[in-house]
């Protein structure tokens, strides 16, 4: 289209890399066609559970103080305990982040003496201080809780025979991170999630089992929690919220876990019975409603980036054929130059601080110097357009979100067009 190529233009898109983009996006029609009927399906799912639970403007109210009594808060959690299939739920803003949903699901749940393992790997960033695994004040470590690792197989897939080795009298919790992280590992799909739970739950069956979702969810029309995982847990900046959660946190899974993790959240005693709303209700429904779709935006973004980005010779992951079980994409730089220019790209497509320049830097929580670009309404939000990474090799960036299709493949084709001025990228 000769008006939208000249709007483009103005906004400092070449002729070159926008043919670029149609060409690699010819090819994907289908595999947006079979995203789209997983969206459809998880609007339905969503609806229902909203309809089933009678959600009506009462939900809305906003509460202060206690927080006694807050119906909307309460029939929230209903709604996310339906669509996650679980006996309970805890959503609150009162959770501030990802990291502090999946800390309070292990700290509610494991007691001194006990042994954490993650058979997936090393986990995310963040989660290692909070385990212990770098010393930290306030660690499970501290509190006498002892974790274990097995590592996957270098194709990326389980190592049974350790895993089952690695499971003793003390295994108490098994954590699953579904997401790639900050690895350039496989994300695992809910299928093979259920099959290592099935598999661990074989050998001990009172394991809990706990799945960080992050970034997952709406991807597939099971969670993981469709498949045996006692807790699944997620942040509301990232899918779930649907991009208007300002805040936020999710745990979903048995009465028993989900019971536990809201006394740890708050105080023994209180629990679920605590925790004003705040007037964050109507963004909490209403990104729940919008998840779906957001979540189908941001996938397609990324498959678009992966098309993109390894026919000029950047290992992708996933790579640009793969199936996808969640909504990031690693892409490959090679270099610290590359990261700059590609995280320069997202932010100058970016609807809010499109004038500012990203650039590596210390992050608590994070052992390397990290580089961050999103212009997001949310800050930090990365279900919005966002692209980040640590500056280690192999300098890959780690792609995500966009609250719709379009605003992402604009994102995608700003980062390309930055790569070809710095002379790193020849179309
Ligand atoms: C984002 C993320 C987290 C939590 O991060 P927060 O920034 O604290 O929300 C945990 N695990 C994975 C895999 C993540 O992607």
């Amino acid at each position: 289209m000769e008006e939208l190529l000249e709007l483009y233009q103005t906004m400092g898109i070449s002729p070159a890399v926008y043919a670029y983009g149609e060409k690699a996006l010819a090819g994907l029609k289908e595999r947006f066609a079979a995203i789209d009927q997983v969206a459809e399906y998880n609007q339905a799912k969503v609806i229902r559970a909203m309809q089933k639970n009678r959600v009506s403007a009462a939900c809305f109210a906003a509460s202060t103080g206690y927080g006694y009594d807050d119906f909307g808060r309460d029939n929230l959690e209903r709604v996310y305990a339906d669509v996650f299939h679980t006996e309970a739920a805890l959503v609150r803003p009162q959770i501030t982040c990802g990291t502090h949903a999946l800390t309070i699901a292990l700290s509610a749940n494991l007691l001194p003496g006990d042994e954490l393992l993650s058979p997936v790997g090393l986990p995310y960033d963040t989660l290692q201080e909070v385990i212990g695994i770098r010393p930290s004040p306030c660690s499970l470590a501290e509190y006498g809780v002892s974790y274990r690792q097995v590592d996957l197989l270098p194709d990326g897939t389980f190592d049974y025979e350790n895993i089952a080795k690695a499971i003793g009298s003390k295994t108490k919790m098994v954590t699953i991170q579904r997401s790639k992280g900050y690895a350039t590992r496989p994300t695992f799909s809910v299928k093979q999630i259920g099959e290592l739970i099935s598999f661990c739950k074989n050998l001990k069956p009172d394991l809990i089992v706990m799945v960080d979702n992050c970034y997952g969810e709406f991807v597939e029309t099971m969670e993981p929690s469709d498949v045996g995982a006692d807790m699944t847990v997620g942040s509301l900046i990232k899918n779930p919220g649907g991009g208007l959660a300002p805040i936020g946190g999710y745990i979903a899974g048995t009465q028993e876990c989900v019971d536990r993790c809201a006394y740890r959240l708050s105080a023994p005693g209180l629990g679920r019975e605590v925790g004003a709303n705040l007037g964050l209700m109507t963004s909490l429904y209403q990104g729940f409603f919008l998840a779906p779709t957001v979540v189908a935006g941001a996938e397609k973004g990324a498959i678009f980036a992966a098309n993109l980005y390894q026919p000029l010779g950047f290992r992708c992951v996933p790579d640009a054929q793969e199936s996808r079980h969640d909504i990031i994409q690693a892409v490959e730089l090679g270099s610290e130059e590359g990261m700059i220019a590609f995280c320069k790209g997202i932010q100058a497509a970016a609807p809010v601080d499109s004038f500012a320049t990203p650039w590596p830097s210390e992050m608590p929580g994070y052992l390397d110097r990290v580089i961050m670009a999103a212009g997001a309404f949310v800050q930090g939000s990365s279900i919005e357009l966002s692209a980040d990474g640590p500056i280690r090799p192999p300098y890959a960036v780690y792609f995500q979100g966009g609250l719709t299709w379009y605003h992402a493949k604009l994102g995608i084709l700003m980062s390309l067009q930055k790569m070809v001025d710095a002379g790193l990228v020849n179309l």
